[in-house]
């Protein structure tokens, strides 16, 4: 049996209840399978793939919070250090129900890769709770973040670990943390990104992971003699990637016809309204039946559906498997050139191999979304400076980095002998540069 085998056999076995930190880990390792094979017995002798696929450490804890009603309820954290050979840790937080030890565990393993792959020095963590912030007050909110807080204080820091945002965690849960860390630790730090602008927080980093996403999408159409001009794109999700995606697409001549929620999604033929959408979204925290109902080229559907729709582009932005093997038999019967993943993990293994197979542009989440991490470690820089850029500062080297992304991860690729593999490109570009320093600070 390989290397590469042995050790997805052993992560099954000791991980048989996560699997979606196996899919992430097999994605991974299988790509990886030419570097390893070609230097196997040196990787085995060291543990190099046991060492990257165990976190260093993992914490989970009881948060503990009152409602509106006087209730106590009981939710559980989770923070994950998988790998600080390059950097800090840093990845973000997730609060969604549907967060369990193995989601924060296969976010925190594909961090490792996207982190090292922006050529800033970060290492991989991810982190969240099972709590769900739908439908809670103001209140709520801040009691369930400081409750958080009280426990995650013990284990982060400005040169330890760095949390930032994901799923159901944007500004406003931001700030009551970075509140709460201030009173327990009394420091202002640079401990958590995506702050308010007032308190040490960057320009562009609400926009960074969606405009990053174009930006490299950009760059794999002009290097295969294409432009976004005039392009029809379908997005999936109706949050931070998704909104800003969609409004990059447009200013670059595209037109973005969908969107999409938990439970339903939209199809625009006159093209999303983003302001509409921000509206919805950012300030009445509605759902897409308010933007069908003040747009008449609109049309709302229940459940899922926007990859049905015809497109030269597809920008999966809402998040884990939510485009599968189906979805891209459609994609590609409906000549769908290009899909680049704004979500972490959106696509599942199979739907990757037949878009892959069928000649269809691919790049994985782990480069096309690392903007907003990119941006993350800019805003770092700029609080450990105690300065702040200007947006077009930022904006430039965002662009500048993902430009770069899409480079290294074509030439990965072609150094192995598998040009337009972009996803192994990725991970075996990101997976060199981690490997180098953990070899270079012995075993540990
Ligand atoms: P948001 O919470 O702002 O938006 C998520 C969107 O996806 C919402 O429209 C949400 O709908 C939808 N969604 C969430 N869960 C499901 C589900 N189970 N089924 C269908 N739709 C769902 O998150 P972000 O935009 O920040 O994140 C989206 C993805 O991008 C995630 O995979 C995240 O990990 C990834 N990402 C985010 C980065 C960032 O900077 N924000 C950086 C890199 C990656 P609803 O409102 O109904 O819940």
């Amino acid at each position: 049996m390989s290397y590469v085998d042995e050790v997805l056999e052993l992560v099954k076995k000791k991980n048989a209840s996560e699997p979606e930190f196996i899919q992430a880990v097999t994605e991974v390792l299988n790509s990886l399978r030419p570097v390893v094979e070609a230097n196997e017995e040196f990787y085995k002798k060291n543990a190099i793939l046991e060492r990257i696929t165990e976190p260093d450490r993992q914490f989970m804890f009881r948060v503990p919070w009152v409602d509106d009603k006087g209730q106590v309820q009981v939710n559980r954290g989770f923070r994950v250090q998988f790998n600080n050979a390059i950097g800090p840790y840093k990845g973000g937080l997730r609060l969604h129900p549907s967060v369990n030890l193995g989601i924060i565990k296969f976010l925190g393993f594909e961090q490792i890769f996207k982190n090292s792959l922006t050529s800033l020095p970060i290492g991989g963590g991810k982190g969240g709770s099972d709590f769900d912030p739908k439908g809670k007050s103001d209140r709520e909110i801040m009691a369930f973040c400081q409750s958080f807080m009280t426990e995650l204080s013990k284990y982060i820091g400005a040169d330890v670990d760095v949390p930032a945002g994901d799923i159901g965690t944007g500004a406003r849960e931001i700030g009551f943390m970075f509140g709460q860390y201030k009173r327990i630790r009394g420091t202002f730090e640079g401990v958590l990104t995506g702050k308010g602008l007032t308190y040490g927080g960057s320009l562009a980093r609400t926009e960074a992971t969606g405009y990053g996403l174009l930006y490299l999408t950009q760059e794999l159409m002009k290097c295969h003699g294409e432009s976004m001009e005039g392009k029809t794109v379908v997005v999936s999700g109706a949050g931070n990637v998704a909104i800003y995606a969609t409004q990059k697409a447009q200013q670059m001549g595209a037109k973005v016809v969908t969107c999409s929620d938990s439970t339903g999604w939209i199809y625009d033929s006159e093209g999303i309204d983003v302001a509409l959408l921000k509206e919805v979204k950012e300030v009445k925290r509605a759902r897409l039946t308010e933007y069908a109902a003040a747009r008449p080229s609109a049309e709302y559907h229940e459940g899922r559906g926007v990859w049905q729709i015809k497109c030269d582009i597809a920008l999966p932005c809402a998040t884990q498997n939510e485009l599968l093997l189906e979805d891209a038999k459609q994609l590609v019967a409906n000549g769908c050139k290009c899909v680049c993943e704004g979500a972490n993990m959106p696509t599942t293994i199979d739907a990757t191999e037949y878009l892959q197979q069928n000649g269809v542009w691919f790049v994985g989440g782990k480069a096309a979304n690392a903007g907003g991490v990119a941006t993350s470690a800019l805003e770092m820089s700029q609080n450990s400076e105690r300065l702040s850029w200007s947006f077009e500062e930022v904006d430039a080297k965002l662009q500048n980095i993902m430009v770069n992304i899409y480079h290294n991860i074509d030439d990965a690729a072609k150094r192995y002998g598998m040009e337009g593999n972009y996803v192994a490109g990725a991970n075996i570009a990101g997976f060199e540069k981690v490997v180098n320093a953990m070899l270079a600070q012995g075993v540990c």
